[in-house]
């Protein structure tokens, strides 16, 4: 009985496939559809006179696209044929050891010629290490490192390719979650960021001119009345007054609860702010009623200052 490891270190050297061959020959179609897809600007690819320019016979596919040339592709999605030979039972026995799922991780080319219009390419596949178990976060897993060589129709090697894929057991799946719609994000900057914090704080701070004691909201760099670029912060006592307000019904976002009553809140300090109104229905709602500040801790990275109408009717 030879234990697990034994049998996957059997398939270090071992052949996964060979002489695997390309569908089409190499062709300017699909060498077009590449360089556009890649972005590719260099014109030997597809300008025989620009090709000739650099001393080539003709035009000449890009290097990277060596394995393309190989791959099943469309067809594989439509008629799934099992993995045959040597890697089919290597999947197996991964399989068997739980490494169930497989990611790419690196690939490293060594090319020998540039392939052309014509070239007939195949490839072959040789395991050439199976890593230990290894932690990764994807879950644990073993790296499995092949070499694949490719040849043209005459058997020469056109390009070698150091294939490495992690096959690893799928780590637990954490608890479900709703999936959180975020808030949109306000537009953060250095002349805000403070107000921000203090948010975060439940602090609603106005920021005060610290030459005129003038008070300003939005937040600026500049006293309006006096231009000064000095300033400092007063603690906003929470009492305020709707100014204005609408209700959005449309578009909705997930973010939010609807109706949505978005207001223009005059705080008793005298600056007005836009904030959401919350625990009151849109027809009850009132130009000139008292309101109370409360505070939204919307996700971990942002907390907004919201209104509700005041519990103490003092006017
Ligand atoms: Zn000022």
């Amino acid at each position: 009985m030879t234990s697990y490891d034994e049998r996957l270190a059997a398939f270090v050297g071992r052949t996964l496939s060979e002489g695997t061959r390309a569908q089409d020959p190499v062709n300017v179609p699909m060498i077009r559809h590449w360089v556009e897809a890649m972005g590719d600007p260099s014109p030997v690819h597809l300008s025989e006179e620009a090709a000739r320019a650099t001393g080539r016979d003709g035009v000449v596919a890009p290097a990277t696209m060596v394995q393309a040339w190989t791959m099943r592709g469309y067809a594989r999605t439509v008629d799934p044929a099992p993995a045959a030979g040597g890697f089919a039972e290597l999947v197996a026995l991964l399989d068997e050891g739980g490494y169930t799922s497989v990611v790419a991780t690196d690939s490293e080319l060594d090319f020998v010629r540039e392939l052309v219009p014509g070239d007939e390419i195949s490839v072959d596949e040789v395991v050439s290490d199976i890593s230990p178990e290894k932690k990764t976060g994807l879950g644990v897993g073993r790296f499995v490192t092949t070499l694949k060589t490719y040849r043209d129709a005459d058997g020469a090697v056109v390009a070698t390719q150091r294939w490495r894929t992690l096959r690893f057991k799928p780590a637990e799946a954490p608890a479900p979650q709703e999936p959180a719609a975020l808030r949109p994000r306000p537009a953060i900057n250095l002349d805000n960021q403070f107000w921000f914090d203090a948010a975060r704080e439940h602090r609603l701070v106005i920021q005060r001119c610290a030459s005129c004691g003038r008070l300003r909201h939005p937040p600026g760099p500049q006293c309006p009345a006096c231009q000064s670029f000095e300033w400092d912060t007063v603690d906003a006592a929470g009492g305020a007054t709707l100014y204005s307000f609408t209700v959005a019904h449309h578009p909705r976002h997930p973010a939010f609860d609807y109706p949505l009553v978005i207001a223009v809140v005059e705080l008793d300090e005298g600056t007005r702010l836009i904030a959401n109104l919350a625990g009151i229905e849109p027809e009850d709602v009132t130009i000139g009623m008292r309101l109370e500040l409360d505070w939204l801790d919307a996700d971990p990275d942002l907390t907004l200052p919201i209104f509700r109408r005041a519990t103490s009717e003092e006017d």
